[in-house]
């Protein structure tokens, strides 16, 4: 079975953003591969973060995770920062990737250009998220549209420490959603929906309240013209209330555009907000059940036990190739 594998760093609060270009993926994918879905608190402290929030934000992601659909029987659930092998692994991969090409990485030079300091982990994080798909010979990636430089950078790793060592590392793929690879702020719709803005009216987040979601998607920012098709450039604003819409009805973007072609704003945003609210209002009922009952340290205990065999194996094949330790 080929193996898939996906994080979601907890820097932020999951939004619906996360859910529908990356959960929601693996949940379609779990059946069909040897899942894999990690949470990358490695990676989220790139940025600063408050410990006491992060330490909360950890587990409450895992059960969350598993109110999206995430089958702890079918995914091998882990946390990052409990296997060295991670770390380790990136060291050497950055011994192995060129200035030239980490400085490509667009994610970066985004998020740098918007910060007076940035740290060097920010820089390097691309490489350590490398790490984390070699590590476990992962087959494919599913990610959103703006992750996918990274696997191509990965993929660049791999052949290049392949070529000189002889085959070491799978070469993965990105999969990426037909529908809701991006998507973006409902106050700013040019901009992707993220975790790192925070609790602003532009990103819904997974634990949002009702009323709290209905007033971010009503007061979302549209157009004046009125009519409700799908066009990027022209209607950034309406075009992902039609992608958020297409992706949780699992309708194709047509077929919503079908539905809304008469419609006026407001009730496309009840529709839409009534679909978010049902969705998200499901997984929060599952949620609660989950941190109630304690599963989630069960599930990466048990997480942890896999992956460090497999980890170990890997990177101790590395070490052997480069000529490192005694082996
Ligand atoms: P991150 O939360 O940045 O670690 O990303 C986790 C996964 O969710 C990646 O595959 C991202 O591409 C995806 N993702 C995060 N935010 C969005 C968004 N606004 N739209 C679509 N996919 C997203």
């Amino acid at each position: 079975m080929k193996r898939l594998l996906t994080g979601l760093k907890p820097s932020g609060e999951l939004t619906l953003g996360s859910l529908i270009g990356g959960i929601k993926q693996s949940v379609e994918f779990q059946n069909n591969y040897d899942s894999f879905i990690f949470v990358p608190d490695l990676h989220a402290i790139t940025v600063p973060q408050e410990a006491y929030l992060l330490k909360e934000r950890i587990r409450k992601n895992v059960a969350l995770y598993l109110a999206c659909g995430i089958d702890p029987q079918k995914n091998t659930i882990y946390l990052q920062s409990e296997n060295v092998y991670h770390t380790n692994l990136s060291w050497i991969l950055e011994c192995h990737t060129y200035m030239g090409e980490a400085n490509r990485m667009t994610q970066y030079k985004d998020k740098a250009s918007k910060k007076e300091q940035v740290s060097v982990g920010l820089f390097t994080y691309p490489i350590l998220m490398a790490a984390d798909i070699l590590l476990y010979s992962a087959n494919f990636v599913p990610v959103g549209i703006d992750q996918k430089q990274h696997v191509e950078l990965t993929r660049n790793i791999a052949e290049r420490f392949n070529h000189k060592y002889g085959d070491t590392f799978t070469i993965p793929e990105p999969i990426i959603p037909k529908i809701g690879a991006k998507i973006m702020d409902l106050q700013n719709p040019t901009k992707k929906m993220s975790k790192s803005s925070g609790d602003t009216k532009g990103s819904i987040l997974l634990l949002d309240s009702e009323e709290v979601i209905r007033k971010k998607i009503m007061s979302a920012v549209t157009d004046s013209d009125n009519k409700v098709y799908f066009d990027i450039e022209k209607k950034p604003g309406i075009s992902n209330l039609l992608t958020i819409y297409s992706s949780l009805s699992n309708k194709s973007l047509q077929e919503v555009e079908e539905i809304f072609k008469d419609s006026n704003y407001g009730y496309l945003k009840k529709e839409v907000a009534d679909l978010v609210v049902i969705t998200l209002l499901e997984i929060q009922k599952k949620y609660q059940e989950y941190v109630q009952s304690g599963i989630v340290d069960e599930v990466l205990d048990h997480g942890r036990k896999t992956v460090e065999k497999i980890a170990k194996e890997k990177y101790e094949e590395v070490l052997k190739k480069l000529g490192l330790g005694r082996f």
